[in-house]
């Protein structure tokens, strides 16, 4: 069955036309599915008995099912696991801010780019995410947390599980429909896609004029070549000096800076000297970039620690001190383990136990 949250605007309407229906009900649907984010059917009530009936017998409305969610006592951050409809789960994060919420959205079941301290990978990939699947986690978050001006979704990050441009053409769509103003409408510059540096799918992106432009951050994580291979793979082949001419050289919009994420590790990228490389590797480009320092995230079993404190500000001044735009991200929900994959995980061995 399909889904219509599959479809951009454009192909919404010709599918409405593909059933002998006028053009306006693209625009009624669009309306009860992103506007309402209708639950059911029978909610879309300008809509005749009969078209009703047949969105009901031949499309699914709801991509995802709430299996679980955790709230953080810390910050209020929210936690949610859902179910697939072949059973798998994905997660996603609701994170309140002061003026706006984010949300950061699933994009694959698992992830083969195969980054060492990262949780989301054990597993390798299973397989990509629908565009409705993507766009249901927006959707469902949303109508869970309610619909107060306060509550609203403003901003999305791709920063769940997977990588977002290993899914390219599901993402873009999902982007088409969360940017486009008769559907979502959210601001583009309140959207950031975060690859891990596939560089030919960031060329892609740019040069893709049906991509909506929308924020980038890059996974960097070192600033060396060979500390960078040693903790993320795809660097043997992405290397990181392609990967910073890429960057370099991209057209960005102004006012659009690249976020080059860092998850300092104790004892492996997190030196004065890792700070110092990591300046001379933004060098004269300091306007072009701000960085995202994240303190690892430990789980059970991670082969890594997460450095203390003082390491990690000591850090974040020495860039400071090149005038360049760097801030720490503590993790949110702590208490809830809002890292990559934990929940799926913590799940998964609860119905282990249970069988
Ligand atoms: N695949 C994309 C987006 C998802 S990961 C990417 O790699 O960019 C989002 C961010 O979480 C990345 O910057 C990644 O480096 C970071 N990350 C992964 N595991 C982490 C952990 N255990 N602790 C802290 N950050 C982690
Ligand atoms: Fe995949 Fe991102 Fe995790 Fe690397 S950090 S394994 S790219 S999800």
């Amino acid at each position: 069955m399909i889904n219509l949250k599959e479809f951009n605007y454009g192909e919404l309407e010709r599918w409405v036309r593909q059933q002998g229906w006028k053009k306006f009900r693209a625009k009624q649907i669009a309306k009860w599915l992103y506007n309402k984010k209708a639950g059911s059917y029978d909610e879309m009530t300008d809509l005749s008995k009969e078209i009703r009936k047949y969105l009901k017998e031949n499309t699914e409305l709801n991509a995802l099912e709430l299996v679980t969610y955790q709230q953080s006592k810390e910050d209020g951050s929210i936690k949610f696991l859902w179910k697939l409809k072949d059973g798998h789960t994905v997660e996603s994060v609701f994170i309140p801010e002061r003026g706006h919420n984010t949300l950061c959205v699933s994009t694959q079941v698992g992830c083969a780019v195969g980054c060492t301290f990262c949780f989301t990978t054990r597993d390798g990939l299973i397989r990509n995410l629908t565009t409705a699947e993507i766009i249901d986690q927006y959707i469902q978050s949303q109508r869970f947390v309610g619909f107060e001006p306060e509550k609203r979704i403003s901003n999305v990050v791709y920063m769940g599980m997977g990588e977002p441009l290993a899914n390219y053409e599901n993402v873009k769509k999902s982007v088409q429909i969360l940017t486009d103003d008769r559907m979502l409408g959210l601001s583009n510059r309140k959207i950031t896609i975060s690859s891990s540096g596939i560089i030919h799918q960031i060329r892609k992106m740019y040069e893709d004029q049906s991509f909506p432009q929308v924020r980038l951050a890059v996974s960097l994580n070192a600033a060396d070549q060979e500390t960078r291979a040693r903790i993320m793979p795809i660097s043997e082949t992405n290397t990181l000096e392609d990967l910073m001419k890429t960057l370099n050289s991209l057209p960005i919009k102004t006012g659009y800076r690249i976020m080059l994420e860092y998850v300092l590790i104790k004892d492996l990228n997190d030196s004065p000297e890792d700070a110092h490389r990591l300046a001379r590797l933004i060098g004269k480009n300091k306007k072009r970039y701000k960085v995202n320092l994240i303190p690892f995230n430990p789980y059970p079993g991670s082969p890594f620690e997460r450095p203390d404190e003082k390491r990690v500000n000591q850090f974040h001044k020495i860039l400071w001190q090149y005038n360049i735009g760097a801030f720490v991200r503590w993790s949110k929900g702590k208490d809830i383990s809002a890292a990559c994959g934990q929940l799926r995980k913590k799940e998964m061995e609860f119905h282990i136990k249970v069988l």
